[in-house]
């Protein structure tokens, strides 16, 4: 979608510091961080929130994981911990409708979450 940040950040007309990236999604470093390692796995394709996932999308869900584990791993947060999480629109703090999962580490993390 062309009026999509994250798809702009994609296709590189918008810059980001990439961290990893597949054939399904790009992980880049978050703007604007909340914790010392706060990465964005975000899906190549266009989906806007958690409510418009279908029983196609259970994989890539899947590898999203596997892949924020991956990071957590090589920046050295896996063993200490960190969190993973989605937003899902409004009153979850969602401000970008392209979907995304959050990677939070290398700092304690309080809960509940506010
Ligand atoms: P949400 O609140 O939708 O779950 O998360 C959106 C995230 O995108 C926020 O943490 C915000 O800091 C980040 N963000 C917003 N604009 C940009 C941008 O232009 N570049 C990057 N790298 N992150 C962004
Ligand atoms: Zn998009």
């Amino acid at each position: 979608m062309n009026d999509c940040l994250f798809c702009q950040i994609i296709e590189e007309k918008i810059p980001a510091e990439r961290i990893y990236e597949d054939e399904h999604v790009v992980a880049f470093s978050d703007i604007n961080p909340q914790a010392p390692l706060h990465v964005l796995v975000v899906p190549r394709h266009h989906i806007p929130t958690l409510n418009d996932l279908g029983p196609d999308n259970e994989s890539l869900v899947g590898h999203m994981h596997v892949v924020a584990a991956q990071i957590a791993a090589e920046r050295g947060v896996a063993q200490a911990g960190y969190r993973t999480l989605l937003n899902c629109n409004a009153q979850a703090g969602q401000t970008v409708f392209h979907l995304h999962l959050h990677l939070l580490g290398g700092r304690e993390l309080g809960w509940p979450p506010g």
